[in-house]
């Protein structure tokens, strides 16, 4: 076999992949598509607040012949034979994240984010019941009560919102909804809102409607696990999460609950909503947890937020607002108004760069949807390469220079290239999967 990647450490060891040179022979034009996308994360700064960039270790479980086995069921319990090895991985990862989080049932197996959602609805509540969550406009899920999903077709969703004045959520309106809708299931959680959330405050509510309270975790529970801000697992009946995001292990998603609903969770994920489990991803879910047990990812949560601190400064400093102010986590939301481009334009310019972020709605946001006033940054890729407070300065000033630079004038375009050059110069210096 040839050597399966640049930095693998002992050939000798008898793996059987991954092997890039069988993908280049046999398949050359998937096998550039990996490779463009490996140059595309070494040459660019990625912004995106729920991506990472996973360990060579975790890329080695998810690319191993683990992906071959049925495993239906649970460990021990599986309707295939054969699962005794896949067993142990399932196992060790429980154990691990169980430990992690000091949560006393686990499910590894949600393929993602919204299976692990739709898995904790199907254990609490039945279609037609009311659900409480955050407003998607001001930075709820796609699986908090869209019309265009499970969420919002299948349930009756109330949304609740930010403060206008702070654009902290606003606690008492939570309250005063839950008495009036009674929901079956709270969710406390979000995909772009840059501060804590008082878990202890969603707990005394739900408790006081007799809700169950849902924490979706998916973008913070990497800073929970590396002990950077506070848990919800004290406070909720089930929390869930991706495993892909701060978190840094591959993509999926999974759930901690207490043993009061493990049943409900795991007949929830299979067989109601999910069939045979991914095996090599709940293996490499396992890689992920041991590493981020280390103290090194708990260096790497709170440099996190020290970065996306660092940036939302930075941003402000170049004219921009950090939406309430600044940011607790992985992320700010950014305000553009203050300097007149929309999220859309700075993202199309800011891709010109190699500069990726996403554009955003902001909480009240007067423009449509389509075109939003704000983008969403995060921080956790660049921290992954080892960039400090001081990269993120110069991120920020290389980003404003490309959002204000009009795209199309000959001015314009020459600063773009200016900043495009100036990107690769800094990720050279901190490069995303290092040569050898
Ligand atoms: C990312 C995210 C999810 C969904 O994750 P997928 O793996 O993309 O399905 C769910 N909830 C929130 C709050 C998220 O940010």
């Amino acid at each position: 076999m040839s050597a399966h990647s640049e930095n693998a450490p002992g050939q000798d060891v008898p793996f059987w992949g991954p092997d890039f040179g069988a993908l280049q022979q046999e398949d050359p034009e998937i096998a550039g598509v990996v490779l463009d996308e490996l140059e595309r994360l070494r040459g660019g700064l990625q912004l995106i607040a729920s991506e990472n960039l996973t360990s060579p270790a975790v890329l080695a479980a998810l690319g191993s012949t683990l992906s071959n086995k049925y495993a239906e069921g649970y460990p021990g319990r599986r309707y295939y034979g054969g699962c005794q090895v896949v067993d142990q991985a399932e196992e060790i990862g429980n154990a691990r994240t169980k430990a992690l989080f000091g949560a006393e049932h686990v499910n590894l197996q949600p393929h993602s984010g919204a299976s692990a959602n739709l898995a904790a609805y199907a254990a609490f509540a039945k279609p037609g019941d009311t659900v409480l969550a955050m407003d998607l406009k001001q930075g709820g899920h796609l699986t908090h009560g869209s019309k265009v999903n499970f969420s919002g077709l299948w349930f009756h969703a109330v949304s609740y919102t930010v403060r206008e004045d702070s654009e902290l959520i606003d606690y008492d309106q939570v309250r005063d909804l839950a008495l009036e809708h009674k929901p079956k299931i709270i969710i406390a959680g979000a995909t772009a809102y840059p501060r804590l959330i008082d878990f202890a405050r969603f707990r005394e509510i739900a408790d006081e409607v007799g809700a169950k309270l849902m924490v979706d975790a998916a973008h913070f529970i990497g800073l929970v696990a590396g002990k950077a801000i506070p848990s919800p697992v004290p406070f909720a009946d089930v929390v869930t999460a991706t495993t892909h995001k701060v978190l840094r292990g591959p993509r999926g998603g999974m759930i901690l609950a207490r043993e009061e609903h493990a049943k409900a969770i795991d007949k929830a994920v299979f067989p109601f909503s999910q069939g045979g489990p991914l095996m090599h991803s709940v293996a490499a879910k396992a890689v992920a947890m041991k590493e981020a047990a280390q103290p090194a990812y708990q260096a790497y949560a709170n440099q996190v937020i020290a970065n996306a601190q660092a940036l939302a400064k930075g941003l402000e400093a170049e004219g921009m607002r950090a939406v309430s102010g600044g940011t607790d986590t992985h992320l700010a939301l950014i305000d553009l108004r203050p300097i007149g481009v929309t999220g859309g334009e700075a993202e199309a310019r800011c891709d010109l760069t190699r500069i990726t972020l996403n554009k955003n709605a902001i909480p009240y946001d007067p423009a449509p949807p389509m075109k939003p006033s704000g983008i969403r940054v995060g921080s956790p890729s660049t921290t992954t390469q080892g960039m400090v407070e001081s990269d993120m300065a110069e991120i920020a000033s290389l980003l404003a220079r490309a959002v204000k630079a009009e795209h199309g004038t000959t001015a314009g375009d020459r600063e773009l290239a200016d900043v495009a050059q100036a990107v690769s110069a800094l990720v050279s210096r901190a490069p995303a999967y290092p040569r050898g």
